[in-house]
């Protein structure tokens, strides 16, 4: 008998490793490579549900932090609200992390063991746990298309023992985090159910590789994360302060080895050069908290490199934050105005620089799939990075 899939996934295009493919959830079509804005507590920060979904964004899925919304507001509220999504208003696609990276950074509040995290919450200090079998369950309860299976992250410059000790560990949790998914997806406790053709009408469950900076202990992550099997399979404990080329040297080594048939996701990473290096060796789906958190400290991402919009230059100048890109914000404010807005301390300049910067790394992904299908790819690659570099301003 053969299993009716959570999620289907097909590659259409391939240069060298870089792949463009579509992803189909139960909640609709995502073409990756894709972009995933972080919605940490049930909100993309500083932009409405109705500026994601216009046709300036067209962000096809967003992430939602288990561990914040598992705190506050807490699961009874999202299930008496009947999921996640009805409790936001968003119908298109969502993906929960696991909540065991926001565990394990809180450093010193927490305990780890093998049963699982005992920590005090960041809100009120009280003292929580959380488990694989938690994590199911509050991933389920909150009816997300896309669960992450409960991890532990080793620290990037942890030890070869330290770290295999961990990924050690985050192989059992992962056995742990499926076996009580499946029973979960059994009894009815996901929210989020949606018949969708073609489709099981259940959450997907990704795995995660672990491994930190050590390729040895990557490969074995990588087969132990397979031989469970998942519906698809993310690079872990990376961007947690470890030098940029080793984690290139990672994603180069782990990536093309993974799945060939399964989204391929690189968790937490990164800047937009980031992104399309990443696409380069292999990968398919990425989040990050860099547009929408930068975009609320007056930093912009252009198609030249960054500006800073408080800075004294552009005071009087009328130009927009990117002169290439299209966003409603390029095409109607100056950096002079939004420049103002920030001095201000008004809340829109928050507002409309989030909106510009996920647009640009939105519209980054959609330049990186053209490409990829019209085999242009390492010009798209050349050219990005060569206009990253020229920066002018
Ligand atoms: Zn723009």
């Amino acid at each position: 008998m053969t299993k009716v899939p959570a999620t289907r996934f097909e590659i259409e295009a391939q240069n060298g490793e870089a792949r463009a493919g579509v992803l189909t959830t139960r909640r609709g079509r995502i073409e990756t490579p894709v972009f995933m804005p972080v919605g940490t507590a049930g909100t993309v920060k500083g932009i409405r549900f109705e500026e994601l979904e216009s046709l300036d964004l067209d962000a096809r899925i967003i992430l939602g932090n288990t561990y914040h919304l598992w705190l506050r507001p807490g699961i009874e509220v999202i299930k008496a609200a009947g999921g996640l999504h009805r409790f936001i208003g968003w119908d298109r696609a969502l993906l929960t992390d696991s909540g065991g990276f926001q565990v394990w950074s809180l450093g010193a509040l927490r305990k780890i063991s093998e049963e699982g995290t005992e920590f005090r919450s960041h809100l009120d200090g009280s003292l929580q746990f959380l488990s694989p079998e938690v994590s199911m369950e509050v991933q389920a309860a909150l009816g997300s298309d896309i669960v992450m299976v409960f991890d532990e992250c080793a620290p990037g410059e942890a030890s070869h023992e330290e770290t295999e000790r961990s990924m050690n560990l985050t192989a059992r949790w992962a056995q742990r985090s499926k076996t009580a998914f499946d029973l979960l997806q059994g009894n009815g406790a996901d929210t989020g159910r949606l018949e969708a053709h073609g489709l099981s009408s259940r959450q997907a469950l990704f795995g995660i590789v672990q491994g930190a900076s050590h390729l040895d202990l990557r490969r074995i992550s990588l087969e132990q994360t397979v031989n469970i099997g998942f519906d698809g399979y993310a690079i872990g404990g990376l961007s947690v302060g470890e030098k940029k080329p080793v984690m290139f040297e990672v994603i180069e080594e782990i990536a093309p080895q993974m799945p060939k048939d399964a989204p391929r996701y690189l968790m937490g990473v990164g800047t937009p050069e980031d992104l399309v290096e990443a696409v380069a060796r292999g990968v398919d789906m990425f989040d990050c908290v860099l547009p929408t958190r930068n975009g609320r400290t007056g930093q912009a991402f252009t198609a030249r490199g960054k500006l800073n919009v408080k800075n004294a230059r552009w005071a009087n100048d009328s130009r927009p934050l990117d002169e290439s890109c299209r966003c409603s914000v390029c095409r109607r404010h100056s950096r002079a105005y939004l420049r103002h807005l920030y001095i201000a301390g008004e809340m829109l300049a928050s507002i409309l620089l989030t909106h510009h910067n996920l647009a640009f790394f939105l519209d980054t992904m959609r330049g990186v799939r053209q490409s990829i299908r019209s085999g242009d790819f390492p010009k798209f690659r050349r050219e990005f990075t060569e206009g990253l570099i020229a920066n002018g301003e």
